[in-house]
């Protein structure tokens, strides 16, 4: 088919909820995407933080391949050689002890959400219970992950949302505490805010919250959905900070492409039973080999120390940008999630960008978000920066 029929199928039956870019998606090759009419672009979004290994990795695209020769599906009543491994994988690499998985980051903090009250409903038998999460924060669409969500804009159509939920101001452990009582039983937080705008958490907060916690019998739960699986550096993002939460949410990049994520918790709150919670699909044997060779690659190329080199020098890089250029009023970032903030509206540049062959991204508050493949080098940055440059000029 030609791309504009492509475009126009599309357009006449998919529900419209979103303002597509006028691209027809083709193939990929390492950390370029090529369209249907044949035009190269070097991907500095993978699919919104998802291609960690890039295009055509062949050991991941044999594991998959192998599996769905084998076996795709067999529901939870049985159990799958690939979901236990995957699952072995995750508690080693998380420090965690639980794992639950799921077809989507939504679907995981609906479980974390789940977990949370159940947990606190075991202590006092009561249904009345909070959480407290941020503004600017990003956990998913799904009426329990919307109603965590930190955005009056996507909730207000959608409303009533689930009860007990406030918001604190994100770095403002004040704020936190000031929410605090009896019927709290999680705090919810992204350790590096993604879609809200590309904003770290500070040491201090983080610690901090993890100290209110304990304090409280409360349970923290890190939304690594985005900023998780060694985009930061490390392989979850609250490695950095010294601390360990209770919760862990991960999806985008466990699968490589394919719909996988999970909750992870501490046995000390591993509060869901058997009637309490379940999926047809989450952590079918195809999702879950794929999920394996990911975290296979991952050690095979040593990723998280290769994102921590060319981290550093994209944030070098966006540095020098940010100092030469009047309309970026910002620059943040950790390892291969940084973003730049401009006093200009996006869409000219993101066009622009796309027309001279480069893939990039915004988030709330005018922000450039540069999420590329993990396997991404330092000529792919130099390449990124020269076709930026042009786009803001
Ligand atoms: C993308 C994202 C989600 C939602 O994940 P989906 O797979 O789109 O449901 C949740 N939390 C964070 C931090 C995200 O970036």
């Amino acid at each position: 088919m030609k791309t504009q029929e492509i475009m126009q199928m599309a357009e006449g039956s998919l529900l419209h909820t979103y303002n597509r870019y006028p691209i027809v998606l083709d193939h990929g090759e390492g950390v370029y995407l090529y369209d249907t009419d044949g035009k190269k672009y070097l991907d500095f979004a993978a699919g919104i933080a998802v291609f960690g290994l890039g295009y055509g990795n062949e050991g991941f695209n044999q594991a998959v391949k192998d599996q769905i020769d084998k076996l795709v599906h067999t529901s939870n009543l049985f159990y799958n050689e690939p979901a236990a491994k995957a699952a072995a994988k995750l508690t080693a690499l998380t420090g965690m002890d639980r794992v639950f998985f799921t077809n989507s980051g939504t679907e995981a903090i609906e479980g974390a959400i789940k977990l949370a009250r159940k947990y606190a409903y075991n202590k006092d038998k009561k249904t009345d219970h909070e959480i407290i999460a941020m503004k600017h924060s990003f956990h998913g669409r799904s009426m329990g992950a919307l109603s965590v969500t930190g955005n009056e804009k996507y909730q207000e159509p959608f409303k009533p949302l689930i009860g007990g939920v406030q918001f604190a101001e994100f770095n403002n452990l004040e704020s936190v505490k000031a929410l605090v009582n009896d019927r709290t039983c999680a705090i919810i937080l992204e350790p590096l805010q993604g879609e809200g705008g590309i904003y770290p958490a500070t040491e201090a907060f983080i610690q901090g919250v993890r100290q209110i916690c304990d304090e409280n019998d409360i349970l923290m739960i890190c939304d690594e959905i985005q900023c998780g699986m060694g985009r930061t550096g490390s392989m979850y993002c609250y490695q950095q900070y010294g601390i360990r939460p209770d919760v862990v949410t991960t999806a985008k990049a466990l699968g490589n492409g394919f719909p996988v994520g999970a909750f992870l918790c501490r046995e000390s709150c591993a509060a869901l039973v058997p009637g309490d919670h379940g999926s047809t699909y989450g952590g079918n044997p195809l999702v879950c080999a794929a999920a394996n060779a990911v975290l296979d690659q991952f050690e095979a190329l040593n990723l998280t120390d290769h994102v921590k080199e060319v981290g550093a020098y994209l944030y070098e890089k966006l540095e020098e940008l940010t100092k030469e250029k009047k309309t970026i009023t910002a620059h943040r970032g950790m390892g291969l999630m940084q973003g730049l903030e401009f006093s200009v509206p996006l869409a000219g540049i993101i066009t622009k960008a796309q027309e001279l062959g480069l893939i990039i991204i915004s988030a709330s508050g005018n922000v450039i978000r540069f999420v590329p493949p993990l396997v991404i080098e330092k000529e792919h940055v130099d390449e990124m920066i020269a076709i930026l440059t042009q786009c803001i000029e």
